[in-house]
């Protein structure tokens, strides 16, 4: 199947109130511009370098989303690109993003990674650190990044009920971070969670953007 087939497939399994990011990484811009031309507008990249020289030789309509673990020492050249950032894993590295976002004059937009799966590796927040992090009130002193909701993954495994559990935990604590620390803001509204294998499940749970790569353009070359 070609990627616009692929893509016209998920398109009828995401609710319009879902946004799909398509993960390009490792793929090349030729590859891009096929799913560009069936009306895809948001990308995912998971390494800086290459979303940088995607985004100078692709359609500057494009919405660039970091999705990778990102290194303190790259937020610099990233932040001039990037439209969300979905894998804010530290307040080390909110409180650079919004340093060199200052220096641009720009305000940028991230969510916080939770981790929420078994694994050892998988980056992110606690639920506990992140709590702590709204509660101590210092969000609002980080001018130039705007938190717009959380991000998690969950475990690699076959075990379908894991995978919700999981999904759900982290939908039950996004709920309680809205209610609790942004009441009065609407801005703070994104639930990423899903990939090509469980997006499904995620959407079921109350995901309302899914980050898929191999749906759409096939496994890593
Ligand atoms: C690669 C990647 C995806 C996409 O994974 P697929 O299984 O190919 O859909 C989603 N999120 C993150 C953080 C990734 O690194």
């Amino acid at each position: 199947m070609s990627i616009a087939d692929n893509l016209k497939h998920i398109r009828t399994t995401i609710p319009d109130n879902v946004q799909l990011v398509c993960v390009s990484k490792f793929h090349p811009a030729s590859v891009i511009l096929e799913a560009y031309a069936v009306g895809e507008r948001i990308f995912g990249e998971s390494r800086e370098q290459e979303l940088r020289a995607k985004a100078a030789e692709l359609p500057k309509d494009i919405q660039w989303h970091f999705i990778g673990h990102l290194q303190t020492n790259k937020v610099k050249t990233i932040v001039p690109v990037v439209s969300l950032i979905h894998s804010v894993d530290s307040l080390k590295l909110l409180v650079e993003i919004n340093k060199e976002a200052g220096k641009e004059g720009r305000v940028v937009n991230c969510l916080l990674q939770l981790h929420i799966a078994q694994e050892e590796t998988k980056f992110g927040f606690s639920f506990e650190e992140a709590e702590a992090f709204f509660q101590s009130g210092q969000l609002v002193t980080l001018s130039n990044v705007s938190v717009k909701g959380l991000m998690g993954m969950a475990t690699f495994t076959d075990d379908r009920q894991r995978v919700q559990q999981e999904f759900q935990s982290l939908k039950r604590f996004f709920d309680h971070m809205r209610s609790t620390y942004f009441p009065d803001n609407s801005n703070f509204a994104s639930l990423s969670m899903g990939m090509s294998d469980d997006y499904q499940l995620a959407i079921a749970e109350g995901s309302t953007m899914v980050r898929i790569g191999s749906s759409i353009f096939g496994g890593r070359i």
